[in-house]
């Protein structure tokens, strides 16, 4: 690395210790990069540049022998390809001999691991510089769209630079750099360090949130027989899941897809469905806590069914203590899950857990299903969100750039060390997270509870009266009772809720359901043409209704806005939804505390 500029036979004796320096030569007035094989000697009053021989650095023995040390002799032994973060280099392992009592020294395998390098094959005929695989292994944590086919150009690119010349294998790398995660997983859990479990929130976890993540899918095309190595750390073992999703279609006949919020079945499925054809996994379920540690994940296989984040909440019910299990479809999950606990006895335990739907997708939801289910309004909840899982979820789909080539077991692995790279680095930074979270939410507390308390003052409202409103409108949102009036205006009402309903949901999977352009195209144009509609009949309606109760289209709009990003506390009721007058006055403050 420094710059020193060296006579012939000082470059020898010096980079024979430091085999590994790049160098370069000035020759005739050429100035070249050479590689450590090679040196500069005078031949005939001219330098020229002559092969040598160049061992690997390793630790040595102590004592080979008892005989005097001179008699001990170097010498070249097999040849070995090193790859380090400067690229590859052509070397040999160094053989000592003694040649008093003919005893013979080479690097064996545990030699080698001790110098730190990673045997590719059982002879060693490549060599991994551990770095580069810790390195490699940083690169895929900060940017996982990184492929092995880019990282290996950068090295091979680098071997170039320097005056060397060569490939690197690149499957070798890869296998060689999965055993190596593998093995210091193992070490790690011999030193019980835990890699899927939450410091901040284990034994007693407030909140889980489960999601599917439909872009970790994997094309059929790639095959391959091996094994992977982290067999169901993170992802649960494909035949459990599979065996657990039977027994519950054997117990209640249909597993019903993920539903939709209200009365409206929207078919999410048709795009997808057509490419399905071409996948093995069809995505990733995962469950994470609440301070985005990731606990658990399984291969989806056929859409997302709600037997899938039932098999994540019964595995994860064992291990921790949830209280509240978030997931974006709370409203439907939670009668399924009542109903097939009663089938299936084994399940009632997790009816202790409390239902909870992630704040940002209850804004996809009716209102009254909003207030009944939303986690805003459970009692305990906190500041949650229940929204942690959509920043592992972007994390991770930012993997499936590389993951959707892969065969299965290496994307099992991989999925895996992204995983637990994710996880280290949430562990790494949880005090300053945790304390600040703190900070926030303290003064969150202060600024709600003041402005609930100039509210009350306002309104000239006791305390008790609070209490009694937010029983009120629990009561109200969760009668429903459905109006089967069949004249024009009461279906005209009906088509507006369903309408509207079908583009909230539209809108909040607009990104979450395909990483095509094109279909996002497709339906964002189906998107401005039901919202047409939907203002289209508002306008027909309010031609019907006296001017008081006709529909702000404003509201509407800005409700509508808020669907996948919003925040604030707007809600949207329709007209006919309000019975009297005392009912209305609460819900225009449009506060449910
Ligand atoms: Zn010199
Ligand atoms: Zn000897
Ligand atoms: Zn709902
Ligand atoms: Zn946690």
């Amino acid at each position: 690395m420094p710059e020193e500029w060296l006579c012939m036979e000082c470059d020898i004796i010096c980079h024979k210790k430091l085999v590994l320096h790049n160098r370069e030569s000035c020759i005739d007035g050429f100035y070249r990069p050479i590689p450590p094989t090679v040196c500069c000697v005078k031949e005939n009053g001219r330098c020229t540049l002559k092969n040598q021989v160049r061992l690997l650095p390793t630790v040595r023995p102590d004592r080979l022998c008892t005989c005097d040390p001179t008699n001990i002799t170097e010498s070249a032994g097999r040849v070995t390809i090193l790859v380090c973060i400067n690229g590859r280099y052509d070397l040999y392992l160094p053989n000592l001999a003694c040649r008093v009592c003919l005893s013979q020294w080479t690097p064996d395998r545990s030699d080698l691991i001790r110098s730190g390098y990673w045997p590719a094959s059982v002879n060693s005929e490549t060599l991994f510089s551990v770095d580069v695989f810790s390195t490699f292994e940083e690169m895929k944590t900060v940017a996982p769209g990184l492929s092995r086919q880019g990282f290996l150009r950068l090295l091979e690119q680098r071997t170039e630079q320097f005056g060397r010349s060569g490939k690197i294998h690149g499957d070798a790398f890869q296998r060689s750099f999965v055993e190596y995660t593998f093995c210091q997983f193992l070490c790690e859990k011999m030193a019980n360090v835990e890699h899927f479990t939450c410091p901040a929130c284990t034994p007693n976890m407030l909140a889980v949130s489960a999601d599917g993540n439909r872009k970790l899918y994997r094309f059929q095309h790639s095959k391959g027989s091996e094994e992977p190595y982290f067999e169901g750390i993170f992802i649960a073992k494909d035949v459990d899941v599979s065996s657990f999703v039977e027994e519950i279609r054997s117990k209640a006949k249909s597993t019903p897809g993920k539903g939709t919020c209200g009365a409206t079945q929207w078919s999410a499925a048709r795009e997808t469905a057509r490419r399905a054809s071409k996948l093995d996994e069809e995505g990733l379920e995962v469950a994470v806590c609440r301070h985005g540690v990731i606990l658990k994940g399984l291969n989806m296989y056929r859409g997302e069914i709600f037997a899938y984040p039932l098999f994540l909440q019964k595995e994860l019910q064992a291990a921790t203590n949830i209280h509240f299990y978030c997931t974006d479809i709370s409203c439907k999950y939670w009668p399924y899950l009542q109903k097939m606990s009663v089938s299936m006895p084994e399940l009632s335990p997790l009816l202790q857990m409390r239902p909870f739907l992630s704040v940002m997708h209850a804004k996809a939801h009716s209102t009254k299903c909003e207030i009944v289910w939303s986690g805003r309004n459970q009692e305990g909840a906190g500041a949650t969100a229940g929204e942690e899982v959509e920043m592992v979820n972007s994390f991770l789909s930012r993997c499936a750039l590389t993951t959707k080539f892969m065969t299965k077991s290496a994307r099992n692995d991989m999925l895996t060390v992204h995983a637990i790279g994710w996880n280290r680095r949430k562990h790494d930074g949880l005090h300053l997270a945790l304390s600040n979270r703190y900070v926030k939410t303290v003064r969150k507390a202060e600024a709600e509870s003041q402005r609930l308390e100039n509210l009350s003052r306002e309104l000239g409202c006791p305390e008790n009266m609070v209490q009694q409103w937010v029983h009120d409108v629990r009561q109200w949102a969760t009668d429903d009772s459905i109006d089967v009036r069949q004249d024009d205006q009461h279906i005209l009402q009906r088509s507006i809720e369903h309408i509207c309903m079908g583009v909230y949901q539209k809108k909040a999977s607009l990104y979450n359901q395909t990483d095509s352009n094109k279909i996002r195209q497709m339906r964002r144009r189906k998107l401005v043409e039901e919202k047409r509609k939907l203002f289209e009949a508002i306008k027909r309606y309010n031609e019907q209704v006296p001017e008081k109760e006709g529909i702000t289209e404003q509201m509407v709009e800005s409700r509508l806005s808020m669907v996948g990003h919003g925040s604030g506390e707007d809600s949207l009721i329709w007209p006919w939804e309000v019975h009297s007058t005392a009912y209305r006055s609460i819900l225009l403050t449009g506060s449910f505390v």
